[in-house]
């Protein structure tokens, strides 16, 4: 809609990725600034809705979609992922199955949604719990780079929930992208 030549935009964020890697985390985070060390397994789907001033002419709404409880089954259903615009894909750096689980979430997404001209959706790849990197799997993280092209995510992020690294820069990358396609 344009309103005195501001433009607003609606955009629906997907948050998927292997159980206990942060995804809920990530979201309190963003959206309510705030992180709690203590697991909920939440049920059911959730959303949050995050206002971003992009510029002097443009507010973009993000309803970031957290799956909530049903990731154990390894895929969502056609109805959590219709109309969404981007993802975010996360693992947890402690924990090599979750990033052994990325391409089969990146797969499920791009078999359950498209954009209206046909592509992909922008998806971007989020290293999760980096304050715990010491423990990591991932020897150099740079190696990221080259999965990311041939996986066909946009780009990559280190973020910790916890110590509030790498969110807003991974948010304002994938909203780029987004506008680029809009
Ligand atoms: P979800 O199942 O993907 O939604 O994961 P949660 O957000 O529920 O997080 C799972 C657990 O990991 C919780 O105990 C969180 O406190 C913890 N956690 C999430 N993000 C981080 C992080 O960046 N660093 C650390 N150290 N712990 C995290
Ligand atoms: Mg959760």
């Amino acid at each position: 809609s344009a309103a005195q030549g501001k433009k607003e935009h609606l955009y629906k964020i997907l948050v998927i990725g292997d159980l206990g890697t942060g995804k809920t985390s990530i979201i309190k985070r963003y959206v309510h600034q705030f992180f709690s060390p203590h697991y909920r397994a939440t049920i059911g789907v959730d959303f949050a809705l995050k206002v971003l001033n992009w510029d002097n002419s443009t507010t973009i709404r993000l309803q970031l979609w957290d799956i909530a409880g049903q990731e154990r089954f390894g895929n969502m259903t056609r109805v959590y992922y219709k109309e969404a615009v981007g993802a975010f894909v996360v693992f947890d750096v402690t924990r090599l199955s979750t990033f052994e689980a990325v391409q089969m979430w990146k797969a499920d997404l791009d078999n359950k949604v498209l954009l209206p001209n046909g592509k992909a959706i922008p998806a971007v790849l989020l290293a999760n719990k980096c304050d715990l990197a010491s423990e990591g799997f991932l020897g150099n993280i740079n190696q990221l780079d080259d999965y990311c092209r041939e996986k066909g995510f946009h780009a990559w992020f280190e973020t910790s929930a916890k110590e509030n690294i790498g969110i807003e820069e991974a948010a304002r990358s994938l909203v780029a992208k987004i506008l680029e396609n809009d």
